[in-house]
Order: structure tokens, then sequence, then C-alpha cells
């Protein structure tokens, strides 16, 4: 099985994304040396430079366990060891800006950030356009094979990502490494993704384009911000969030949560008029519900029912746009079979950090940081054991 032609690493990654890079980035240089990172896309980064639509969302001020869907105390010790600060100073280079709900936007684009993290990088071995096919393990090392090449190396490392947005290079390697070394993974799902609708709710497909505040529930959940409709169904940062924790059942959206009730009555203004709504979506909610334009005061009680709707519209959504419409794959590499340092607990050597773990992030830069956490605490582990075993 050894190859003796094959190049040999003290430290192989798999995916030259956001974790794969800040992990490489933050190894001691001697042991940069000795790294090298595989990547399936000519390019590295192409999510990075995709996030946050081109200006990546790379923190927020309130990083805390409770915006995340996953096992509670291994996010909490893992996101608490690198703070939204740390992840500034990291990129102290670049400027960026505190925009709503305190996320922080790159000031000059992805593009800066990629570099950023590309230039810290110049000790390492990067090989674009190398696709893993195949891991095995020999003795201590583990062999890794691409289209056009074989490595070996003693610790490897899976940043491969999720399955979203296959256009920016996802595969399920990562997944099938896990399987190999027999580590359960949660069935992946698309998340941070609209819904599709049912028949009831095409209406909102007319509206494509239209944005506006709501808020949002059920079961447990509420989310008071934008839904945008579009030409498949609803999307936007309320949806969004919403799609993390919804399985199925129906969601309740208030469409006008900044408004009283009280206000409709004792009003000559016709509806379209007086809600603080776009014309085109009431318009085209009253004849979804087969009602004209008029006063409040002049509908019937059954067409006031109706009309209330838009306090409480409840309606079950058919599902959701799919993997290559999801920001992030929620589920992955259950995170009871790996360790603090991303080891994993059945098998020495074999680490996994980013989207690849059981560990989904809302919308807000809460995703590049968990996975920018999980590749620095691995890059101490790695160069606290290297500089004992250098020693000797
Ligand atoms: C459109 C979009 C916008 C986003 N915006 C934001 C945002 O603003 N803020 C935020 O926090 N999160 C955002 N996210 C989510 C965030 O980008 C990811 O959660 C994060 O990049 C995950 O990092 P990762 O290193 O685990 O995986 P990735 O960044 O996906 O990196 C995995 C890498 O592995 C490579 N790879 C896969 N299979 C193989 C293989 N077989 N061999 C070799 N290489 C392979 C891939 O090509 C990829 O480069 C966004 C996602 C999308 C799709």
């Amino acid at each position: 099985m050894s190859n003796p032609n094959a190049k040999t690493y003290k430290i192989l990654i798999i995916g030259g994304g956001a974790s794969g890079l800040f992990l490489a980035a933050n190894l001691d240089k001697n042991l940069q040396n000795s790294t090298a990172i595989l990547e399936k896309n000519a390019q590295f980064g192409k999510k990075i430079l995709a996030s946050g639509g081109g200006r990546c969302n790379i923190t927020n001020r309130h990083i805390s366990f409770k915006n995340y869907l996953g096992d509670v105390e291994f996010i909490k010790q893992s996101v608490s060891k690198l703070k939204f600060s740390d992840v500034l100073n990291f990129f102290s280079e670049l400027k960026f800006s505190e925009q709503k709900d305190s996320q922080f936007f790159c000031a000059d684009s992805s593009k800066a950030v990629l570099n950023s993290l590309l230039k810290k990088l110049k000790e390492c071995d990067l090989y674009p356009n190398s696709e893993v096919l195949e891991v095995q393990k020999d003795k201590d090392e583990f062999i890794i094979t691409t289209q056009n090449a074989k490595f070996k190396a003693q610790n490897l490392i899976i940043a491969s990502g999720g399955l979203s947005y296959k256009a920016l290079g996802s595969s399920d390697i990562g997944y099938k490494i896990a399987q190999q070394f027999c580590l359960n993974v949660q069935k992946p799902l698309p998340a941070l993704v609209g819904f599709t609708v049912q028949k009831d709710e095409f209406w909102f497909k007319h509206l494509s384009g239209v944005s506006l505040p709501v808020c949002l529930k059920f079961n447990e959940f509420e989310f008071n911000q934008d839904a945008l409709f579009t030409h498949k169904g609803i999307s936007g940062p309320a949806i969004l969030n919403a799609s993390l924790f919804w399985q199925k059942g129906q969601i309740t959206l208030n469409f006008v949560p900044n408004f009283s009730i009280k206000k409709l009555e004792n009003s000559k203004k016709q509806l379209s008029t007086l809600l603080p709504l776009p014309k085109r979506f009431t318009k085209e909610f009253l004849s979804s519900q087969n009602l004209l334009d008029k006063p409040y005061d002049s509908y019937n009680q059954v067409e006031k029912a109706k009309v209330l709707k838009l306090f409480s519209y409840s309606f079950a959504p058919a599902g959701n746009f799919g993997f290559e419409r999801a920001e992030i794959t929620k589920g992955g590499v259950k995170t009871d079979e790996i360790l603090p340092n991303f080891q994993s607990k059945k098998e020495k050597g074999l680490f996994f950090i980013g989207e690849i773990l059981d560990v989904s992030g809302m919308l807000g830069g809460y995703n590049l940081h968990f996975a920018f956490a999980s590749a620095k605490i691995l890059s101490e582990f790695l160069n606290a054991k290297f500089s004992k075993t250098s020693a000797f």
C-alpha cells in the first residue's frame, strides 16, 4: 500500500476554504514548512469570496452558543476560545464596519479577506485543482489520493465543508472519510435557505423582489427580520434563520409587526393606503383572499377575519430551495465523536474542523466565526504538539 514517491507532510489539510486556510495561517512557520493544503478548485477560498454578498460578514459582536444549532457544550467551549475581537485583530490590516445586528463586514471586499489569509501561507505547499478522491491509513500514516498524485501525512485535517453551493466546490468527501473511520454523521441537510410554498401561497411568487420586515414564529422560535419574496417562494433573513430550526409543520408570519390592529378601525383609508406595507404586497394579499381594497370598517365579519390574517398568517412551507441555494449544510460529523482539540476520538491524527461538523450558525457571521474558532483551537494543539516533539 505504501508509495515511496508520495510526498510526506506532518500536516495535510483537505479543503482550502475558511477553516483550512485559517488553520494553516495560524501554524508556526516551521510547521507550515511541512503542511500542504489540497483544494478541489483552481482557486482557494471561493466561498469566502461569495460570502456576505462579496463583503464577507466575518464575525459578530454577540458570538454565543445561542446562535448555533448543535451540541451546546461543544459549541460553548469552541466559540469561547475565539472572541470577535481576535478575528478582527487577525485581519488587522483590513478595515471592518459593524452593521445591523452587530455583524462585521469587510469595508473593502471578500477578496481582501482571502488575500490577507493567503499572504500568511508563504511556507505551506498549496495544491489547487487537487480533488481528494480517497484516503487510506497505513500504520501511523494517512495516504491521500487525488486525481493525479498521492500524499502521505501524519496528521490529516478534514476541512472540506458541507454540501451547499456545488458551484463553489463542495463535495461529500469529508462525510465519506468520517464514515470510513467509523464516525457517526448526522444526515446533512440544506440550511440558511429559502422555503418553497404550497398552492395556497403561490401568490408569494407574484411578489418576487418585494422585501418587508416580519415577525416569524413557530414552536418556541421567533425571528424579527426581513422576509423576501422570490419566484420560488419566500426567503430573506427571517426565513433563512428559521430554516436552521424548522423541520416540518406550520410557521406564522406577522406581515405588519409594527402596526397596531386598533389603527385599522375608524379609518376611511383603503387598506393599501393605511397599512405600512408595499402597495403591491397589500393588493396581492387582498386578491389571494378574494377581497377588494376598502377601508377596514366596510368589510363584513368574515372578510375582517381574512384581513386580520395579515397579523398572523399561518402556512406550512412545501420544503426548501435545496443545497444549491443553501448558505450552509446543517448536520455533519457528530461532535460527540470529536475531542475538544477537534481530533477524532476514534482515529488518532484525524481531525475535523469547520462546516463538516454538526455545528450550524445563524445568519450574521456565525459560520465563518465557527470555521475560524475550530481552526484556531486545532492550530494551538498542533503548534504545541510539534514544538514538544522537535525539542527532543
Ligand atoms: C453564498 C454564501 C454566502 C455566505 N456568507 C457568509 C457570511 O457572510 N458569513 C458567514 O459567517 N458565513 C457565510 N457563509 C457560510 C460560510 O461561507 C461557510 O460556513 C464557511 O465557508 C465554512 O468554512 P469551511 O472551511 O468549513 O468550508 P468551505 O469554506 O466550504 O471550504 C471547503 C473547501 O473544501 C474544498 N473541497 C471540498 N471537497 C474537496 C475535495 N474532495 N478535495 C479537495 N478540496 C475539497 C472546497 O472546494 C472548499 O474550498 C456563506 C455561504 C455561502 C454559500
